[in-house]
């Protein structure tokens, strides 16, 4: 049984996270779960897997929790760094979006906790840093971005010397081929409006520009030590094939 702390618990991949854990009650236990501000939603997710920790960044937001069960509430700025310290702690599931999740990322390095990491912001930011510092502490940054569990399960069982190239696979997004002229004219609803992925708002933004690869081209690079010469991007608008490796 491995317990689970998952910062950032009410976005898109923390309500997947609890959607999985959901289905494998014998494998995965709620040990922890941390949001920003949204009480409510925390509230929810704590009254149905009673997890011994609920926290928020917000401390303004703790009046509007309303739990059936007494855990042990955190709400501040360390709360991530806290709970990714937690002595039962197996592994920490990282999707706080943007910089706030470094705090989390460094705490569960630091007290050798596995790190299950979406959180792709702090790869692009602090990749050397970051995977420098697991490998000291002898800690697992296991990818939750899809290419990049793709990437990674296609690498199980060889040597890391086999990795000759990475292809790293797009749809294109929302405004793949359009003209210039026509993406004068889109708003911020189209942008939002991914043809295949249902996800936070803020990836899909940088989806609909493509910055998102970009993003996601230098934290395939911190993960899996390789140069940038050895990650080609390829086009693929059906997202049949997360990534592949030759
Ligand atoms: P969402 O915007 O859906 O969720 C963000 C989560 O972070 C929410 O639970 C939010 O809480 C919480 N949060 C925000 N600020 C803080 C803070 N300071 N302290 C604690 N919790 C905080 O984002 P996504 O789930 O879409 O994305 C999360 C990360 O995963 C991003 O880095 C993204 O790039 C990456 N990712 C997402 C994918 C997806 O399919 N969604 C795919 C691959 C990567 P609250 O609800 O209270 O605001």
């Amino acid at each position: 049984m491995k317990n689970v702390v998952i910062l950032g618990s009410t976005g898109s991949i923390g309500t997947q996270t609890l959607n999985v854990i959901g289905r494998n009650t014998d494998k995965f236990r709620v040990l922890a779960v941390v949001a920003g501000s949204n009480a409510e939603k925390l509230s929810e997710q704590a009254n149905l897997f009673h997890p011994e920790y609920v926290g928020l960044f917000d401390i303004n937001a703790v009046k509007n929790l309303n739990l059936n069960y007494a855990p042990e509430i955190y709400a501040g700025e360390d709360v991530s760094a806290r709970f990714a310290a937690l002595e039962k702690a197996d592994i920490v599931v990282v999707a706080i979006t943007g910089m706030n999740a470094f705090d989390g990322v460094i705490s569960a390095i630091l007290h050798q906790k596995a790190v299950a990491l979406a959180s792709k912001e702090v790869l692009v930011s602090g990749g050397e840093f970051v995977m420098n510092l697991a490998r000291q502490n002898n800690v697992d940054v296991l990818p939750v971005d899809s290419e990049h569990s793709a990437i990674f399960q296609s690498l199980q069982g060889e040597p890391k010397a086999a990795l000759d190239k990475i292809l790293l696979t797009a749809s294109g997004g929302p405004f793949r081929g359009k003209s210039a002229e026509f993406l004068e004219t889109v708003t911020l609803e189209d942008a939002l409006n991914h043809p295949n992925w249902s996800m936070g708002p803020k990836i899909t933004i940088d989806s609909s520009t493509m910055v998102n690869k970009g993003l996601e081209v230098m934290e395939a690079k911190w993960l899996f030590g390789v140069d940038y010469s050895q990650i080609e991007v390829v086009i693929q608008p059906q997202s049949i094939i997360h990534s592949m490796v030759e």
